[in-house]
């Protein structure tokens, strides 16, 4: 055995809890899974059935969690693992799963299949089967502090292009601000009027922020690719500049991973509360309308649908406040087929967006979601997510379709009312 294998093998081991063995006993071969990943949906392989690709981990459950799997393993028999088999199982447990959980809401007896392919991508990476694209965004996210290189100068260079564009001014390193607002890559380089859009929305509502120089990554590559230790100390930089800076509350931005990393993982990930809270943003801004201090006029008549981030939506239990932002603005918002908790994935979250040999497969199983924004009729998407909007318009441009793209808070600070200070 290679010593990486062993490697793998251990973390296998390690994640091994009480929850994963009562999964794989649980199981009732009902194939209803299937049914609800896009990756078998989209394709009608069966190698993409979500329990199959945690074949590997429950072969190593069966012979050393069972009675009878201990007994045949004793007398030489029963399956065992190799580094082949990890190999061909990597494009499986990454490539063709999205961490959507889809398939955890739909099966019968309760099994999260989500968390333990979480749990798998870490024997995984400890083996050295994870993808050269999910490699080197850790890689930078740890030497330059993001997966896709930003520096602390290309950050702030947008802070001032925002500044500029808006004629407001952007807090930076504000000790003892309510507010402490983070983003991802995806929205620094893709979408920064973002942040020009929280400037004009704070500033309406009265908001004390600020943003940190240092601290301003919410992308969590530690947790896509699975290594603990990384996703701790990626999130150990908010913790310690929030704590710092004093801040009550950190503002997850409109990115689905980030969310769950930062809200939920986060916490048991360091092993102790934060001192402070974590709101997403389209929980602050559904809360300031319901405050009365968002304040908007007019109304789009550009007929709208909504993509459901993943992660946000149906992992976060962020349902009704999109849509309370959206028809506040909105006269004409189409709901897609199946949307809410039960909407599709754009096919790119749970780092797929970032490895390359997946390209091919993601359009693919965009058909999907081509369906879905066909038969609502809108011209417009809405989404909440940095990374669904960029593989949601590389879809679009894929399929040469002719559908828009906006964020929500982009969307909301359009309509913002003008007279208000
Ligand atoms: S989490 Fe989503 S993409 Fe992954 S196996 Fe389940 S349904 Fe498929
Ligand atoms: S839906 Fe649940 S019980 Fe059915 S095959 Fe999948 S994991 Fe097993």
């Amino acid at each position: 055995m290679t010593a990486s294998l062993e490697r793998g093998l251990n973390a296998f081991r390690e994640v091994m809890d009480a929850p994963i063995a009562s999964f794989f006993n649980s199981c009732v071969h009902c194939g209803l899974c299937a049914d609800a990943c896009l990756f078998h949906t989209e394709t009608g392989d069966p190698k993409y059935t979500p329990i199959h690709k945690l074949e590997p981990l429950r072969k190593l459950w069966k012979r050393e969690y069972t009675l009878l799997g201990k007994l045949t393993s004793l007398l030489g028999l029963g399956a065992t693992i190799s580094d082949e088999e990890l190999e061909e199982w990597s494009p499986l447990v990454y490539d063709s799963c999205t961490l959507c959980g889809r398939c955890t809401l739909m099966c019968p007896v309760g099994n999260d299949i989500t968390y333990m392919i979480r749990k798998m991508r870490e024997g995984m990476a400890a083996s050295g089967h994870a993808p050269a694209g999910l490699i080197d965004a850790t890689r930078r996210s740890i030497e330059l502090g993001s997966p896709m290189g930003i520096k602390p100068k290309t950050f702030m260079a947008r802070v001032h292009e925002q500044q500029e564009e808006t004629g407001i001014e952007i807090p930076v390193d504000k000790a003892g601000a309510d507010y402490m607002a983070i983003m991802s890559s995806m929205e620094i380089m893709g979408y920064p009027e973002y942040l020009g859009s929280l400037a004009r929305i704070f500033k309406q509502a009265g908001i004390s922020w600020t943003v940190s120089s240092e601290a301003f990554e919410a992308t969590n590559s530690g947790i896509q690719i699975g290594v603990s230790d990384l996703a701790r100390e990626i999130v150990m930089r908010i913790v310690t500049v929030s704590e710092k800076l004093g801040v009550k509350y950190v503002i997850s931005p409109e990115c689905g991973h980030a969310f769950t990393a930062l809200r939920w993982d986060g916490p048991n990930l360091i092993g102790r509360p934060y001192k402070f809270e974590v709101v997403h943003i389209l929980e602050l801004l559904d809360q300031l309308l319901k405050d009365g201090r968002l304040k908007t006029e007019g109304k789009t008549a550009e007929s709208l649908t909504l993509h459901d981030p993943c992660q946000i939506v149906r992992r976060g239990g962020i349902v009704a406040e999109p849509r309370n932002l959206i028809n506040m603005v909105a006269s004409d918002f189409r709901e897609m087929e199946d949307a809410g908790v039960y909407n599709w994935c754009c096919g790119g979250g749970g780092g797929v967006s970032a490895i390359t040999r997946a390209e091919e497969l993601r359009f693919t199983v965009f058909k999907i979601k081509k369906r879905q924004i066909e038969n609502t009729g809108a011209g417009t998407m809405i989404t909440a997510c940095a990374n669904c909007r960029n593989v949601l318009e590389e879809g679009l441009e894929h399929y040469n379709m002719d559908t828009k793209m906006i964020g929500i808070t982009e969307l909301v600070a359009e309509y913002l009312k003008k007279d208000e200070p």
